[in-house]
C-alpha cells in the first residue's frame, strides 16, 4: 500500500461545500487502496483577513503574537476537513503542524523547516486512519514556540510530510490545472506545462509565481520529490514539476531544439519595493556599510544597481529592490547611517512590479534578450533596473505596466495558445 500526500490551497476549501467536495477527493484517494495524508490551508481568504483584523488592532503586532492568529486558520479547516470525512463513514484525525512533528527554526513569519518527526502521522495511518495536517505552520525546536513557514508555506509543509514518510509523489491541489506559462489570470491564453524542471520552478517561485511557494520547490528538489501541481477542480492531469536542467538534452543538439522549450515561462511580482540611496560618496567601503545594515536588519535583498559615479561630485546613487513588508525596517536602518556614511537622501519607491522570463533553452540561444526588450519597448513598457541568471532575465518595470508586460512577453516569445485552455476555477488571487 502507498502513502499518497495531497495538498488543499484556500480556494479548494473555501467554504462549506468546498470542504465536502475536497473531502470526497480525499475519501477516492483512501478507497484506491492509499494510505492518505493531507495538508491543508485556511480557508480563502482568511489568512489575509486575519491579517487585516492584527493591522487594526497594532499596526505591528508581536511576530510571536502573529504567528499565534495565523496559524488559527489552518487549524479551522484541519478540523471541518476531518469533519466532513467522517461524514462520508470514514475516519480522519487532525494534527496541528507541532502535533505532526513539523520541527522548524526560530524565525516567526518565515520559519524553515529544520525537521519532520511524523511519529503520530504513522501511528494513525497504522490504525486506519486518513490524516489532515494544518499546514504553514511548525514549533520551533529551540523556543517551543509556533512559528509559520510564509505566505503560501502549506505547499511546504505537503512536501516536507512526502519527504518525511517516504512517498513517491507529492500532489498540490489548487484553482487552476497546474503551473501554466504566465498566470492565467493575467494572460487567459497561457499554456499549461506538462512538465517543467526544478530549477526552473525555483525561479518562477522566486520571481512571483504563487503557484507554488518557493520553499516547497527547494525542499522537493533535496530530497528528490516530484510535485504533481494540478487542479482540485477538475479531473485533468496537471503539471509535473521534477527533474534537472542538466539532464535535459545538451543544448545545441537536434533532439534539444525537438523536444525543449527554450522559455518555461513569464512571472511576474508586485511585492517588492525601490530603495535608492543617493549622493553615496565613491570610495571603498561605502556599499559595504550600507549592505552590511542592511543584513544585520535580517533584509533579504534582490537586485541590486550602482550607477557610475558623476566626474564633479565623486557621488553615486545605489539602488536595490527588497520585499515591500521590510521597507520600512530597510529605511530606518539606512537613516542611521546617514551621517556616518554621508549620503545626501534616501528615496523609497513602491510603485514597482518585477516581470521576469525563465527557460532553461536560453541558455543556449542567443537573442532572447533582444527579443524580450523590444518586446517591452513595443508595448511602451520602460525599464527601471535588469537582472538576469543562468536561465532568467528579470527586469523592473512601474507597477501600472506590469499586466501590459507580461501579455506583451507572452507575445513576443510565442507562448498564447491557439485556444484558450487555462480555466481559473476559483480563488480571489489575493
Ligand atoms: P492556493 O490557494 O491553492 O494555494 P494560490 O492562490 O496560492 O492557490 O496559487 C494559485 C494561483 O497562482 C492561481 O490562481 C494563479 O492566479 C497564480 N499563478 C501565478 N502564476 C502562475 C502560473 N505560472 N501558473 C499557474 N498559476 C499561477
Ligand atoms: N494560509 C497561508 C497563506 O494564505 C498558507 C497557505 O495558504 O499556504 O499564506
Ligand atoms: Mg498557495
Amino acid at each position: 500500500m502507498g502513502i499518497v500526500v495531497q495538498k488543499y490551497g484556500g480556494s479548494s476549501v473555501s467554504d462549506a461545500s468546498a470542504i465536502k467536495r475536497v473531502a470526497r477527493r480525499i475519501v477516492e484517494a483512501k478507497k484506491a487502496g492509499n494510505d492518505v495524508v493531507v495538508a491543508v490551508s485556511a480557508m480563502g481568504d482568511s489568512t489575509d483577513e486575519l491579517l487585516d483584523l492584527a493591522s487594526q488592532v497594532s499596526p505591528l503586532p508581536p511576530a510571536r503574537e502573529l504567528d499565534m492568529l495565523l496559524t488559527s486558520g489552518e487549524r479551522i479547516s484541519m478540523a471541518l476537513v476531518a469533519m466532513a470525512i467522517s461524514d462520508l463513514g470514514y475516519s480522519a484525525r487532525s494534527f496541528t503542524g507541532s502535533q505532526a512533528g513539523v520541527i522548524t527554526d526560530s524565525v516567526h513569519g518565515k520559519a524553515k523547516i529544520i525537521d519532520v518527526t511524523p511519529g503520530r502521522i504513522s501511528d494513525a495511518l497504522g490504525e486506519g486512519h486518513i490524516v489532515i495536517v494544518a499546514g504553514f505552520q511548525g514549533v520551533s525546536a529551540d523556543t517551543k514556540e509556533i512559528t509559520t513557514l510564509g505566505r503560501g508555506g502549506t505547499d511546504t509543509t505537503a512536501v516536507a510530510l512526502a519527504a518525511a514518510l517516504d512517498a513517491d509523489v507529492c500532489e498540490i491541489y489548487t484553482d487552476v490545472d497546474g503551473v501554466f506559462t504566465a498566470d492565467p489570470r493575467i494572460v487567459p491564453a497561457a499554456r499549461k506545462l506538462d512538465r517543467v524542471t526544478y530549477e526552473e520552478m525555483l525561479e518562477l517561485a522566486a520571481c512571483g509565481a504563487k503557484i507554488l511557494h518557493l520553499r516547497c520547490v527547494e525542499y522537493a528538489r533535496n530530497h528528490d520529490i516530484p510535485i504533481h501541481v494540478r487542479s482540485s477542480f477538475s479531473q485533468l492531469d496537471g503539471t509535473w514539476v521534477t527533474g534537472s536542467i542538466d539532464d535535459l538534452p545538451e543544448p545545441g543538439t537536434q533532439e534539444s531544439s525537438m523536444e525543449q522549450a527554450i522559455i518555461a515561462g513569464v512571472a511576474h511580482d508586485r511585492s517588492e519595493a525601490k530603495v535608492t540611496v543617493v549622493g553615496v560618496p565613491d570610495k571603498v567601503g561605502e556599499a559595504a556599510r550600507i549592505f552590511e545594515a542592511l543584513s544585520a536588519a535580517q533584509i533579504n535583498l534582490d537586485m541590486i544597481v550602482q550607477n557610475v559615479s558623476a566626474a564633479a561630485t565623486n557621488l553615486t546613487d545605489i539602488s536595490f529592490t527588497l520585499p515591500r513588508s521590510d521597507g520600512q525596517t530597510a529605511m530606518a536602518a539606512l537613516a542611521g547611517l546617514q551621517s556616518a556614511v554621508g549620503f545626501d537622501s534616501l528615496l523609497y519607491d513602491d510603485h514597482i512590479g518585477k516581470v521576469s522570463l525563465i527557460g532553461a533553452g536560453m541558455r543556449s540561444h542567443p537573442g532572447v534578450t533582444a527579443k524580450f526588450f523590444s518586446g517591452l519597448a513595443q508595448a511602451g513598457v520602460n525599464i527601471g533596473m535588469i537582472s538576469t541568471s543562468e536561465i532568467r532575465i528579470s527586469v523592473v518595470v512601474s507597477e501600472e505596466d506590469v499586466d501590459a508586460a507580461v501579455a506583451a512577453t507572452h507575445t513576443a516569445f510565442d507562448l498564447d495558445a491557439d485556444e484558450v485552455e487555462a480555466v481559473v476555477y476559483g480563488g480571489s488571487g489575493r
